[in-house]
This record gives C-alpha cells, sequence and structure tokens, in this order.
C-alpha cells in the first residue's frame, strides 16, 4: 500500500471513530510510510477531516448565498436550538454543527448533509422534525431526501437532446468500428472543450496524451464540481452514470490508458453505493475488465477516490496532488498533465459533463454535435439555475442561448432579475442591459452555475457571501490570494456599514488586479472578478452606497485597522 491511499485510510479511520486520532495517525504514517507531520498536514487541509471526537450525527449546512436568501437564518437557529449546539464549534456526543460553503443542493435550499445523506428544502418545522427522529434513534438514510434533480430539456428546441434517451454499452458499440486515432479525430472534430469551466479542447487533450509513449497512462473523471451554484454534475452522476462510464472507457481506448479513476467529492457520497453497483455491472458485462467487448489487449477499468472537501481540489493540478495523498494545493506548473500528470505519467483530466459528451459524440456522430450550437460552441451545455427563479434546476440549452432565454417563461421563470451570477462566484456578474448575451464561446461561456438574484436582494451581502468563500477556500500558499481576498471581505464589510469611500472602491479595483495578476491558480485568477465588475455594472447602486455624505472620519480609523490586520497576517506568514 502506497501514500495514494492515504485519502482512504483517513476516511477509514474517520468513519470508525468519528476523528482521526494521533493513534490512528500513527498507525497510518507505518503503514503508507508517511511521516506523522505530513499526514496532520493533509488532516489539516481538508474541510471534512477531523482531528478531535466529533458527535456522533456530523451536520454540515450550507450556507451558500442562496441558502442565505432561502431561510439560512431561520434553520440554522432552529438546528442549534433542537440539539443544544452551537454551529462550529465541538458540539456534544450526539451532534456537531458545521456551516460549509457548496453541497450541490442550490436547487433544493436550505440544505444539509447530516452524516453526509442529503436533507434538503429546509424550514425550521423540518428541521424540528429531522432531530427528532435522529434523538428516536432513527436511521438518517431511511429518511434523507431524494435529490435526483431530473435534467430538463428547453422547450420547443429539439436540438438539446444530447442527455436523452441513453441506452447502455451503445456509445461502446460505435466506438469498437473506429481506431484510437479516428476516436480522436472524431472527439477532435466535434470541437467538445472542457464543460468545468476551463473549455480546453477535448481532443487536443486527448491527442497529447496519446502521443506520450509510457507504460502507464491514466483518465481521471474530475467529479470535485465546487463552485457555488453548480449541481450539473450531480444530476449527470445520479442520472446518467453509465455514460459517464463509457466515455471514460472512450477516452481509455483513444489515448491508451488503462486505468480511470473518478474523483468523487465527499459531499456526494451518498450517490457512492449506486455508481459502485453500476461499475460491478459494467464490469459484469464485459464493459470494463480485459478485452472489453472482445477487443483484443484492450484493457480498462475504473476505480472511485473519495476528495474531502477542498474547493480549489476542483483544479486539474491541485486534483492529482490529492490523488496522489498530499494537500490539494496548486503546484506551480512546469509542464501539462498530458506529460507529467497522476504519478508523472501522462494523464488526461476532464470533468465529468465532457466525459459525457464524448460518448455522446461517438455514438451520434461528430456531425450531429456540429449541427447544434454556434460555430465556435457546437453542441448542448448543461446550466444549473437556482436563485430567484419559479423552476430552479438543470436545464440543457443549445449554445447560443440568450440569457434572457434562460430567465424567460419557457425555462427557468425568474422574478424581476436584476443581478444575474454566470459560472459562479468566480464567473461574471450580468445586469439588466446585458440579458441579450449568448451562452457561447462567441459571447459568455458558462461553467454550468446561474444564479439569479432579484431587485430585492442585497448585492453587497452577495458579494461578502462570494468573498467570504474565496477568504474561506484559498489554500493560502500565495500572499496576494491569501490577504487579497480577506482585504476585498473586509472592504466589501465596509461599505455595507456606511464606511465607504470613493478611494476604497479604487483600492478595491487595485486589489483584484494584484490578486489576479500575481496569484497562482485559477482561484486567485479569478476570485476578484465579480466584485469589480460589480461596482462597473451596477454604479447605480453603488455611487448611493459611497455617496459622500456617507463618508466620515471613521474611514481613517477603519483603514488603519486593517492594515493592522494585514501586517498581522504577513508576520503570522513569516514565521
Ligand atoms: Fe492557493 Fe490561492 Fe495561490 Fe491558488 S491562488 S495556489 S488557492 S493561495
Amino acid at each position: 500500500m502506497d501514500r495514494t491511499q492515504l485519502l482512504n485510510k483517513l476516511w477509514e479511520y474517520q468513519q470508525q471513530f468519528g476523528y482521526i486520532s494521533n493513534q490512528a495517525i500513527l498507525e497510518i504514517s507505518k503503514l503508507l510510510n508517511v511521516s506523522n507531520i505530513e499526514i496532520e498536514s493533509v488532516i489539516s487541509f481538508y474541510h471534512f477531516f477531523h482531528k478531535t471526537p466529533t458527535g456522533k450525527h456530523l451536520i454540515y449546512l450550507n450556507n451558500s448565498i442562496i441558502s442565505e436568501f432561502k431561510g439560512f437564518d431561520e434553520v440554522k437557529t432552529t438546528f442549534e436550538k433542537e440539539t443544544g449546539c452551537t454551529f462550529n464549534e465541538p458540539g456534544n456526543n450526539e451532534f456537531t454543527l458545521l456551516e460549509t460553503s457548496c453541497i450541490g443542493l442550490n436547487d433544493q435550499e436550505p440544505a444539509a448533509l447530516i452524516n453526509f445523506q442529503p436533507f434538503t428544502d429546509l424550514t425550521p418545522k423540518k428541521v424540528k422534525l429531522i432531530i427528532q427522529k435522529i434523538k428516536n434513534g432513527e436511521n438518517v438514510k431511511d429518511f434523507c431526501s431524494k435529490t435526483i434533480s431530473k435534467i430538463r430539456f428547453t422547450p420547443k428546441n429539439d436540438k438539446t437532446v444530447i442527455f436523452r434517451n441513453y441506452r447502455m454499452g451503445e456509445s461502446l458499440q460505435q466506438m469498437q468500428k473506429f481506431s484510437p486515432q479516428q476516436i480522436i479525430a472524431k472527439i477532435s472534430k466535434s470541437k467538445v472543450q472542457g464543460c468545468g469551466g476551463a473549455f480546453f479542447p477535448t481532443g487536443y487533450k486527448w491527442q497529447s496524451c496519446r502521443n506520450n509513449e509510457d507504460d502507464a497512462k491514466y483518465i481521471i473523471c474530475n467529479a470535485d464540481e465546487g463552485e457555488p451554484g453548480t449541481f450539473k454534475d450531480r444530476a449527470l452522476l445520479q442520472h446518467l452514470p453509465g455514460l459517464l462510464f463509457e466515455g471514460m472507457t472512450i477516452a481509455g481506448y483513444a489515448t491508451g490508458a488503462k486505468e480511470g479513476i473518478i474523483y468523487l467529492r465527499a459531499e456526494y457520497f451518498f450517490i457512492l453505493p449506486e455508481l459502485e453497483a453500476l461499475l460491478q455491472e459494467f464490469r459484469n458485462k464485459n464493459y470494463l475488465g480485459k478485452n472489453i467487448l472482445g477487443i483484443n489487449n484492450f484493457e480498462f477499468n475504473i476505480r472511485i477516490q473519495m476528495g474531502a472537501g477542498s474547493y480549489v481540489c476542483g483544479a486539474a493540478s491541485a486534483l492529482i496532488e490529492s490523488l496522489e495523498g498530499r494537500r490539494g494545493e496548486p503546484p506551480v506548473r512546469t509542464h501539462s498533465a498530458t506529460k507529467h500528470g497522476y504519478l508523472q505519467k501522462p494523464t488526461v483530466v476532464n470533468n465529468v459533463e465532457t466525459l459525457c459528451y464524448a460518448a455522446r459524440i461517438i455514438e451520434l456522430g461528430e456531425d450531429f454535435f456540429l449541427n447544434i450550437g454556434t460555430p465556435e460552441s457546437p453542441g448542448t451545455k448543461l446550466i444549473s439555475i437556482s436563485g430567484d427563479v419559479a423552476k430552479p434546476g438543470i436545464y440543457e440549452i443549445e449554445y447560443g442561448t440568450s440569457i434572457r432565454d434562460l430567465l424567460g417563461i419557457e425555462m427557468s421563470q425568474a422574478t424581476s432579475p436584476y443581478f444575474v451570477q454566470v459560472s459562479g462566484p468566480s464567473g461574471e456578474c450580468i445586469n439588466n442591459t446585458e440579458f441579450d448575451r449568448k451562452i457561447c464561446r462567441e459571447d459568455i461561456l458558462c461553467g454550468g452555475a446561474f444564479m439569479v438574484f432579484n431587485r430585492n436582494r442585497d448585492i453587497l451581502q452577495v458579494l461578502r457571501n462570494f468573498m467570504e468563500f474565496f477568504k474561506e477556500e484559498s489554500c493560502g500558499v500565495c500572499t496576494p490570494c491569501r490577504a487579497g481576498n480577506y482585504i476585498l471581505t473586509e472592504k466589501i464589510k465596509k461599505i455595507q456599514r456606511g464606511l465607504c469611500a470613493q478611494e476604497d472602491v479604487d483600492e478595491m479595483k487595485q486589489w483584484g488586479k494584484i490578486i489576479k495578476l500575481t496569484s497562482r491558480c485559477g482561484l486567485g485568477k479569478s476570485s476578484a472578478n465579480t466584485v469589480t465588475m460589480a461596482v462597473d455594472k451596477f454604479k447605480d447602486y453603488f455611487n448611493v452606497k459611497i455617496a459622500p455624505s456617507n463618508f466620515n472620519k471613521t474611514v481613517e480609523f477603519d483603514m488603519e485597522d486593517a492594515i493592522h490586520e494585514f501586517d498581522s497576517i504577513i508576520k503570522e506568514t513569516q514565521l
């Protein structure tokens, strides 16, 4: 057993004892030949590992902005009242209450995980009932929520069919008619691009991996969607896991990889049993294993690796670190994963949705795909819509669909949309003069999250929630990201207190630039996007907030305070 098993071992101990004790660390250290200190540092990196005992029932309540606007405070108070515990403190023998940032259930907020089982659409009444049942000794698995969100198809658009009518094994049957090189040519021609947010051409990635000769290669499925507002991959994992397995197998066939790993976020533990069962069915049918479908020497298998709670692990390089049993800190990149990826071997890292598209492209043909969407963005895209809409959920849309259509009566039925966040907190905010913009490479790309806020919502509360999220999720390696996100959060609080001057807004923009230019990974490069855009796009709103009449001497005092706190952070870093 080697270090790649570290996360699994930590989960084993935690699930058995409720936490990871010093004794457990000693045992794991011996078993995997990893020092105690390193194991401690790995434990401290991930949100879901605990070094001290927790209550028998671990409750993670989602504090996303959608949850905040849908009753988070009342639900939180009721949990505290009913359990006698306080959030983010150790709790008692029975319960530990913790807040967490995104659990992939934004269409059913407020939502929580209790012992990693989902509980959705929470109300104070529901919470009382849940806690009562737990106190009566009922198992949460027996009464948790059914979270299957249907994929909705755009009405009156018969082109949004990529995720309809899946038949197990169909794409693999098509695959065997072509050589690996022909498969890559088809994927390249289709122009399918990474659907996790990077939009990198998939065919190019597969070709690059194929070009690197090696005895071992890997296909890694990134099932760690952690961007607040995104839950489309959960729908695919719940509705169409077979399509994903086929996509991974096709990627293995095309590149020469024999092993596939699904890196599944811990928030989706509740999907794991069904995925494992289907993987076994695939093996039984010879859709996985050796000589798949009788193809000589074609061998491919898939295993699932659970994550442990870290947004930044959604970045491919950090995800690979995590798979290797390390802290999920994005390394300085000197080469691409297709050359030196997992265990330094050629590796393709693709998002769940991308791999599902790949399977359907092989099944339906690349021309089918090219006939949908726009010239630069052929095909369709899954969008998770949440917030102030009558019909939240996951929509398959044709590329080129306008924001107005997404908000409209045929789709999500938004109510007085005012501030629309495309691609989650790291994406772009849209005001109501931009609703004719289109989702596609030619205009605005969307990784999957689409959050709608109406006129009654406080933009500063949205921005503060986003910045608190980045502050919490920054891995801390780069000072501009660690300190800059903190400073931007403080600035937003300052505007909320009515103490903001124009200079503060200018400083916010400057900080935004610094963080973007000097941070190592996507988190830092994008965390200030929304804040800096919002002050320009919602000028009327901000003009009121920073009106000269609001300005007083306290501003100077607060500035001193912030500088002092910043100095402390720098000193801490140097220690
Ligand atoms: Fe970590 Fe932020 Fe640097 Fe990314 S940008 S490596 S999250 S500190």
